[in-house]
C-alpha cells in the first residue's frame, strides 16, 4: 500500500502507533518502535524471549516455523492441552481486562493470547464507540476499514491484549437478524473488501484479528431467551443451517476466504450453529476441507464462547487448531487425556495443533518483545474520534433530499429537533457493545453547531400530538428514529412502529397469512403504545446485560411520530439510526431521509456537519430497504426462517439480498447501493476489454453539480446461466469510491479475474466460467445502471 493512498487523517493513526507508518506493516504484526515499555512490562519481560535467548526457539533468526517445532519438542503433554483452552470464564461478561484468556507458560516464555471484543470497538471500559461495520460498509471504503482496524486494534493493544475477536465477516440473509448492525452487508464483494481492510489494520498494530463466525451464521432465533421454545425458534447455538456448496462458496464463505487468503488472518472464530449437520465448530467440510484444504490456513480457530464446541474427539482431529473458548468443557485436559489414552486423538495430532498456535504467536512477535500493557493514557482518542467522524460521513446515506439538504442556515429562525433518539447514542447490544469514551448526541451537536441565530426546540416524541404542533409552528422539523437491535435475539419486524404485539408475525412465520398478527395488532398497540406501558417497556428494552436489551422492540411508535410530524410540516427531514434495513412506509411524506446506522460516539458532531452541509453524506446502502416485511428472501416460508426443528433450509440458494430482489422483480423500498449526494454524477464512455486473464472495464464519472461530493461507481455481472443454472440478474463485481469536485472528471478502471467471472460448478467441485455471454452494467446502484454492454466468454457469444 502505498502512503499518498490514504489522506491526512488515515496516515495520522499510522503514524501514532509503531513501526506500521502509514502503508500499513502487512501481516507481519511484529512491531516495536515507540511501544510503552514501563516498570511493569520489564517485570514481565522474563516471560518471554528477551529474558531466556539460550533456549533454542528463542533464535530470532530461525523462521516461526521451526521455532514452533522446537518449543513443541521441549513442552509436556500438559503444558500442550492447556494451549487448547481457555482459562477464565468470568471476564466474557464484562470485557475486563479481557473477553478471555489463554494463559502462557512463563517457564516457557509462551505469552498470554489476551483476547479482547469486538466489531464496533473494544469492549472493557470506555474505549472509541466507532460507527457500526454497517455504516462502516455504507462508506464503501475499504481505506476506512484499514483505517477502522488500526484504530480498534490500537485501543485493544493498550487494554493490554493482543487477539480482536473481528471482524465480522457473515453476510445478511435476513434483515431481522439481531447481529445485522455487527457485519458488512448482504454483499460479498462488499464484505471480503472491507473484512481484508479491516484485518490488514489491525493486523499492522500487531494485534491477531479473530475473523468470525465461520460460518453460514446468520440468526440468533426468535425468543431463544425461552428455553422451551428453543427447538423450534432457531436458536444460533442449535440451528443446522442446511445449504448447499454453492452458496457457501459463492455467498457466505467469500469474506472468510479475503480474511484469510487476502488478508492472513491469524484466527478464524467458529460458529454457535450447524453447518450441514455437523457443529462449525468441528465441521470437517469447514475447517478441513476449505479453510485447512483450500484456503492454506496456518492459524488457529477460537470457538465462539460458550456451547460453540459441541464435541471432543471429533474437534481435536480437525486439519485446524480449536482453542475452546472461554473454558476448556470439551477440551478439559482430562477428557483430551483419555481421548488420548484410547488413541481417538494422536499425540502426533496434539503437537500439530499446538504448533500452529505457537506459530502465529512467533509470526505476530509475541516471544522477542515485553506484553502489550494496559495503558489507556496512550491511546489517542482524539484520532481515533476523527476516524469515527469520517466513517459517520462517508456511511450515511442520503435517502431522499427533495431539497431540504443541505439546511440553509440563512432562511432558518428555528428547528424541531424531535424523537427520544435524538438525545441517545443508539447502538446494538451484546458483545459489541462499547462504552464510549465520549458522547455528543444529535441534539447537542446540532444545537451546537445552529448557533445563537437558531432556535433549536426539543419535543422527546413519546407525545404524537405536541411533537407534530412543534413541527407545525417551526421552520422545519428533524425526526431522529432508531431501533433496537442485539446478540441473542431476532428483531421480531422491521417496523420502526415494531411492538410486542408483532411477534406473532415472526413466531407465525409469516406463514399463515397477515389475518392473525394484524388482529392482534390491532388489538394490542393501543395498549402497548400507552404511556404507561411504553414506559415500563421502556426500561425492559433498556440496556440489561452488556448492553443487550430484553426485547428486540422499541415501543415508541416512531413511524407513526414521523407521519405525523410530516403532515404537520412538510419540511421535515428523518434521520435513521438502526441496525440495518427498516420499513419507510411514511417515505413519500417527508422531504428529506438520512440512514446513519448506529453512528457512535460521534454521532452530534458528524451528523450536524452533515444537515448543516459542513460535509457530504457519502453512504451507499450495503443491504436492501424492502417495502414491506414480506419483501424479505426469507419471509413467509418458516423452512427457511427461523427454520423447523431447527433445521434452516437456505433453499434460495444464492438469491439473497439485491439478487433476490432482482430474480422475483420485488421493488425494494431503496435497493442496494443507493444513496444520493448533494451533487448529481453523470456515468459515461464505458469500455471493456476482454485480455485472455479477465475483462478490463472503464468508465467516466463526471461531477456536474456545483458542489464536491463522493461518487461510488459500481460494476455489476450478470453472468449466463449454462444448463439452465440458476445465476442472478446482477452481481457486484467492483466498486470505487471517489471525491469529486465540481466539474471534476475521472476515469475509474475495474479489472476482473477469472474468479470473479465464475460461479461454482457443483458437479466439478471448483470454480468455472461459463461459456456465454456476460452482461456488463455500471452505474450508481444495483438499480441505477446506465452503462451498460455485453461480451462474449469462453467460447461463447451474445447472439446477433
Ligand atoms: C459472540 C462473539 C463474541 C463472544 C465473546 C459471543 O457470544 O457470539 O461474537 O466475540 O461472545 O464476547
Amino acid at each position: 500500500m502505498s502512503l499518498n493512498r490514504y489522506p491526512g487523517w488515515l496516515c495520522m493513526i499510522a503514524a501514532l502507533s509503531l513501526a506500521a507508518g502509514c502503508g500499513g506493516g502487512g501481516d507481519s504484526g511484529v512491531a516495536t518502535a515507540g511501544e510503552n515499555r514501563n516498570a511493569s512490562a520489564a517485570a514481565q519481560a522474563n516471560h518471554f524471549c528477551g529474558a531466556i535467548p539460550e533456549r533454542p526457539w528463542c533464535n530470532a533468526s530461525l523462521p516461526p516455523d521451526t521455532r514452533a517445532d522446537l518449543l513443541v519438542a521441549a513442552m509436556t503433554r500438559e503444558q500442550k492441552l492447556g494451549m487448547l483452552a481457555g482459562d477464565d470464564l468470568t471476564a466474557v461478561f464484562s470485557g475486563i481486562p479481557y473477553t478471555g484468556i489463554v494463559q502462557g507458560i512463563p517457564a516457557l516464555g509462551i505469552p498470554d493470547i489476551r483476547m479482547s471484543d469486538g466489531p464496533a470497538g473494544v469492549r472493557g471500559g470506555p474505549a472509541t464507540a466507532m460507527p457500526t461495520p454497517m455504516a462502516l460498509a455504507a462508506t464503501f471504503n475499504p481505506d476506512l476499514a484499514y483505517a477502522t482496524g488500526v484504530a480498534i486494534a490500537e485501543e485493544v493493544r493498550h487494554k493490554g491484549n493482543n487477539l480482536v475477536h473481528g471482524p465480522v465477516a457473515d453476510v445478511i440473509r435476513n434483515p431481522l437478524s439481531g447481529r445485522t448492525f455487527e457485519t458488512f452487508g448482504e454483499d460479498p464483494v462488499l464484505a471480503s473488501r472491507m473484512v481484508a481492510e479491516w484485518v490488514k489494520g489491525a493486523q499492522s498494530q500487531g494485534v491477531m484479528a479473530n475473523v468470525k463466525h465461520f460460518a453460514a451464521y446468520v440468526q440468533e432465533g426468535i425468543l431463544p431467551l425461552v428455553p422451551l421454545l428453543l427447538a423450534a425458534v432457531g436458536d444460533r447455538h442449535l440451528y443446522n443451517a442446511v445449504v448447499s456448496e454453492r452458496a457457501l462458496r459463492e455467498i457466505y464463505l467469500p469474506p472468510f476466504r479475503a480474511a484469510v487468503v487476502g488478508a492472513n488472518a491469524a484466527s478464524v472464530m467458529c460458529a454457535y450453529n450447524y453447518v450441514n449437520g455437523e457443529p462449525a465448530c468441528s465441521n470437517s467440510y469447514l475447517l478441513d476441507q476449505v479453510l485447512h484444504d483450500d484456503w492454506g490456513f496456518t492459524g488457529f480457530v477460537v470457538t465462539d464462547y460458550i456451547l460453540a464446541q459441541k464435541n471432543t474427539i471429533k474437534t481435536a482431529n480437525t486439519d485446524v487448531a480449536v482453542i475452546e473458548m472461554p473454558i476448556g468443557v470439551f477440551f478439559h485436559p482430562l477428557l483430551l487425556k483419555t481421548a488420548m489414552a484410547t488413541g481417538a486423538v494422536s499425540a502426533a495430532t496434539i503437537n500439530a495443533h499446538v504448533h500452529d498456535i505457537l506459530y502465529t504467536l512467533f509470526r505476530f512477535g509475541f516471544f522477542d518483545r515485553p506484553p502489550y500493557e494496559r495503558n489507556k493514557e496512550a491511546i489517542d482518542f482524539e484520532a481515533h474520534a476523527e476516524v469515527a467522524r469520517e466513517v459517520i460521513t462517508q456511511g450515511t446515506v442520503l435517502l431522499k433530499n427533495a431539497g431540504m439538504l443541505p439546511l440553509d442556515e440563512n432562511r432558518l429562525t428555528n428547528i424541531a429537533v424531535i424523537g427520544a433518539s435524538a438525545t441517545e447514542i443508539p447502538s446494538g447490544g451484546g458483545s459489541s457493545h462499547v462504552t464510549p469514551v465520549r458522547v455528543i448526541t444529535p441534539l447537542e451537536g446540532i444545537t451546537q453547531r445552529a448557533g445563537p441565530n437558531i432556535d433549536v426546540r426539543y419535543n422527546d416524541g413519546s407525545n404524537i400530538d405536541a411533537a407534530a404542533a412543534l413541527a407545525a409552528r417551526s421552520d422545519m422539523a428533524i425526526v431522529f428514529a432508531s431501533d433496537v437491535s442485539a446478540e441473542g435475539m431476532d428483531k421480531f419486524c422491521l417496523s420502526l412502529d415494531c411492538t410486542l404485539a408483532d411477534l406473532p408475525d415472526s413466531l407465525l412465520l409469516n406463514a399463515v397469512g397477515h389475518g392473525v398478527p394484524d388482529l392482534l395488532d390491532r388489538l394490542l398497540d393501543p395498549l402497548l403504545t400507552s404511556p404507561a406501558i411504553s414506559a415500563l417497556l421502556a426500561q425492559l428494552t433498556g440496556p440489561i446485560l452488556v448492553g443487550a436489551p430484553l426485547l428486540p422492540v422499541s415501543h415508541r411508535a416512531q413511524g407513526r411520530l414521523i407521519a405525523a410530524v410530516a403532515a404537520a410540516n412538510p419540511a421535515t427531514t428523518v434521520v435513521l439510526q438502526t441496525s440495518g434495513p427498516v420499513l419507510t412506509p411514511w417515505r413519500d411524506k417527508v422531504n428529506a431521509i438520512l440512514e446513519a446506522w448506529y453512528p457512535g460516539q460521534e454521532a452530534g458532531y458528524a451528523l450536524a456537519a452533515i444537515l448543516f452541509g459542513d460535509t457530504v453524506p457519502g453512504g451507499r446502502l450495503p443491504v436492501t430497504f424492502p417495502a414491506a416485511e414480506t419483501d424479505t428472501p426469507v419471509a413467509g416460508n418458516p423452512a427457511r426462517y427461523p427454520g423447523i426443528l431447527n433445521q434452516v433450509h437456505f433453499s434460495e440458494g444464492i438469491f439473497i439480498g439485491y439478487r433476490w430482489f432482482d430474480e422475483n422483480h420485488v421493488e425494494p423500498a431503496y435497493p442496494f447501493g443507493y444513496g444520493l449526494s448533494y451533487t448529481n454524477f453523470e456515468y459515461s464512455h464505458l469500455v471493456v476489454a476482454n485480455d485472455n486473464s479477465g475483462l478490463s472495464v472503464s468508465i467516466r464519472v463526471n461531477n456536474v453539480g456545483d458542489r464536491g461530493g463522493w461518487a461510488v461507481p459500481q460494476l455489476y455481472v450478470g453472468l449466463p446461466s449454462p444448463q439452465g443454472v440458476p445465476q442472478p440478474p446482477k452481481a457486484l463485481k467492483g466498486f470505487e469510491k471517489l471525491w469529486l469536485e465540481p466539474g471534476e472528471v475521472r476515469t475509474v478502471h475495474f479489472a476482473l479475474d477469472q474468479r470473479a467471472l465464475s460461479y461454482w460448478h457443483t458437479g466439478n467441485n471448483d470454480w468455472v466460467v461459463a461459456p456465454g455471454c456476460y452482461r456488463i452494467m455500471v452505474g450508481r446502484s444495483s438499480r441505477d445502471l446506465p452503462l451498460q454492454s455485453a461480451v462474449p466468454m469462453a467460447g461463447g457469444g451474445c447472439g446477433s
